[in-house]
């Protein structure tokens, strides 16, 4: 039923009685002409039920460009559209992070106005945007090159100076598919047909001649595009399927100021100077061997250090804190991975079958059928309870080819993982000790900030998920509580569990302000049931236990990896492969070097003598390049002395020294796995 007047409710409390049909924007300029003129879009939400956020989802990102929109969630429109019902109202400027995907993807609608402009033949697919930016898809016969590149910026420049209106506009499904069919716009057809339904009217956007088949919202007009640039050309192939045309996906990104464009140049300039694949070869820390294949790490003597003293402090770790350390095998049968599961749900990640005189075997993907067997070969009492069993385990599975990145995306890689079995009234203890652990390490190897996540099932969706509604609500519950407990912040993500569990999943934010999925804690009411495991509880009958698995790091080489960006490959002193570089300053001090660096060794440090017979300042240039954190000089004035000169990395020349002031002073900040020098 439609009312002649409306109540819009703002976000200060204020309710505004207004015409059915006013628009945001109408209501922005009430307020100031200057909010009028900062607003991107609205946010509307339903007076009443939640007022949930309307999620970012990758996945969902396709659905939310053309799909309906969920009434019962907030919704971002135009600034131009008419409000019908009363309704909660927020005017979104360029401080809200949505607001920038709005622009992104107006920049994407620029971008394909000016392709259409320059190469009329090009047929549309679609043009979201991402995290750093928006992509067009095209369709076009002739790829094209950088200068076309450049042509299509030079034309969005004129699109937005024109300033043209975004208008919606629309049509009825049927019309829409038989004009798109007739243009041989294959690609609209397909979106028109999976994401709208017959007897629909489908929702269009206008600006100046170029239409385009789209949800919304948009900015205003063309001109609210201020900073952007179009930035690489990437093939792919329609729907991921070889046998489609190949597309010719354009990236671009936009921002609401310059400021900010040439901010996120510098931060990516800043990226690539981290890059761990770079540094990892001008450090010889590790390499992938095209004779071995993709995505196996070799670690070089240097890296191989490093792993070391991570995977030290791991497990001695893990033996203060009650586990019991483990190791089984690489491989095995397939009737394992039949009983786990992994057989059926995992198959496609892992290594392909490989048939011995006995039977089928397959690589592990994962560690847990494993710690489980171990669990199962003996009867277990609440007594043994909790079984904490930790491994450093080496996995293996299978990436596409093509898709694997230096040590963050592999084939082989060597998980920290842990599997916890433990009675349910144990479940929130053992989660906690998780937690603390999981921050231990991140604050450990210098990381002050981290996001927690916790993923939970949709109890609408019951089909879904194994183990028992008392298991999920105990196991939410738990999580719940000890991340409240514990005052972290975190954020609820309904749905995303894994079918066998809920989980938390801590990610780092690096020095870039990147965010990395490393430590995850999880649930699982599955493999318990599968594998029948059993103890004897307190009550002498038979009981199972509840599973928790856990990883740290996650992931060794991905750790490491993130370690080498977040530090530039200037690790800090407790963890540099080679932490004192000695340069005495002609061959007649040989004998002072070889005391040095005996008594440096002695105290436990990694030292490197550069002997040769090279000048003082090339050798400083030397260990400098490989970012050693001390470099002690020295010639007759410090051997005399029995000092040494120190230049300290980042710091530069300290001066003289007595050796054995350096000494204890490096030994409190190795003691202290302290960042600083
Ligand atoms: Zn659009
Ligand atoms: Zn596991």
């Amino acid at each position: 039923m439609s009312k002649s007047t409306i109540s819009i409710h703002l976000p200060d409390g204020s309710v505004r009685e207004v015409p059915a049909g006013t628009t945001p924007l109408e209501i922005a300029n009430d307020i100031s002409p200057r909010l009028a003129s900062a607003s991107i879009v609205a946010r509307l939400s339903p007076l009443s039920g939640l007022s949930a956020v309307a999620s970012g989802e990758e996945s969902a990102e396709e659905a939310s460009m053309y799909a309906a929109p969920d009434a019962s969630a907030a919704r971002l429109v135009d600034l131009s559209t008419p409000l019908v019902q009363d309704t909660r109202l927020e005017l979104v400027t360029d401080k809200d992070p949505e607001a920038l995907k709005v622009l992104r993807h107006s920049a994407a609608h620029v971008m394909a106005t000016a392709v259409l402009e320059l190469f009329p033949e090009t047929k549309l697919g679609h043009g979201p945007a991402t995290e750093s930016g928006f992509f067009y898809d095209f369709y076009r016969e002739k790829p094209f090159t950088p200068e076309d590149l450049a042509e299509i910026q030079e034309r969005m420049i004129e699109v937005v100076e024109r300033d043209e209106k975004f208008t919606r506009e629309y049509e009825m499904r049927e019309k829409a598919l038989e004009d798109f069919d007739r243009h041989g716009d294959f690609m609209k057809t397909h979106f028109v047909t999976k994401f709208t339904h017959p007897g629909e009217e489908v929702s269009f956007y206008r600006n100046g001649h170029f239409i385009d088949f789209c949800r919304g919202p948009h900015v205003p007009s063309t001109g609210r595009v201020k900073a952007f640039k179009v930035l690489s050309l990437a093939g792919a192939y329609w729907l991921g399927d070889e046998k489609n045309p190949q597309l010719q996906r354009i990236y671009g990104t936009a921002f609401f100021s310059q400021k900010d464009l040439d901010a996120h140049f510098a931060r990516l300039d800043e990226a690539a100077r981290r890059d761990h694949r770079v540094l990892g070869k001008q450090l010889d820390l590790f390499s992938i061997q095209e004779l071995a294949g993709a995505g196996l790490i070799f670690w070089h003597p240097k890296g191989a250090m490093i792993r070391k003293i991570m995977e030290d402090w791991m497990r001695e770790e893990c033996l203060r804190r009650g586990y019991q350390l483990v190791y089984t095998p690489h491989v095995a049968r397939i009737n394992l991975w039949q009983t786990s599961g992994h057989e059926g749900f995992y198959a496609g990640n892992m290594f392909t079958p490989m048939e011995l005189d006995d039977a089928m075997y397959r690589m592990k993907p994962m560690n847990c059928p494993f710690h489980i067997l171990i669990y199962k070969n003996s009867p277990k009492s609440y007594r043994d309870l909790p079984a904490r069993y930790a491994e450093l385990g080496n996995v293996y599975r299978y990436e596409r080819s093509g898709t694997m990145h230096g040590l963050l995306r592999v084939r082989g890689f060597t998980q920290d993982d842990a599997h916890i079995f433990c009675m349910p009234s144990q479940i929130e203890s053992e989660v906690a000790a998780c937690i603390d652990f999981a921050e231990a390490v991140l604050k450990t190897f210098g990381f002050t900030e981290f996001k927690v996540e916790l993923s939970t099932w949709d109890p609408n969706d019951r089909a879904h998920y194994a183990g028992s509604d008392e298991n999920w609500d105990l196991a939410i519950r738990s999580l719940d509580n000890v991340l409240k407990s514990k005052s972290i912040p975190y954020k609820t993500i309904p749905g995303e569990a894994a079918f066998y569990g809920p989980k938390i999943d801590v990610k780092l934010v690096d020095v870039l302000g990147r965010l990395w999925q490393l430590s995850t804690v999880q649930f699982d009411f599955n493999l318990p049931a599968r594998f029948e495991l059993e103890y004897v509880g307190e009550d002498g009958e038979r009981h199972q236990p509840v599973m928790v698995h856990r990883a740290l790091f996650g992931s060794v080489e991905r750790f490491f990896g993130v370690l080498i960006e977040h530090y530039a490959g200037a690790f800090p002193l407790w963890l540099a492969p080679v932490q004192v570089g000695l340069v005495p300053i002609s061959e007649r001090h040989a004998a002072y070097a070889d005391k040095v660096e005996a008594a440096l060794k002695e105290a436990g440090f990694r030292v490197e003598t550069d002997a040769r017979n090279e000048k003082m300042n090339a050798k400083i240039r030397d260990f400098a390049n490989q970012k050693t954190p001390y470099i002690l000089v020295f010639g007759d004035k410090e051997e005399a002395a029995g000092t040494v000169s120190v230049r300290t990395r980042g710091k530069g020349d300290q001066g003289s020294v007595p050796l054995v002031e350096f000494i204890a002073k490096a030994k409190t900040l190795v003691a202290t796995q302290s960042t600083e020098l």
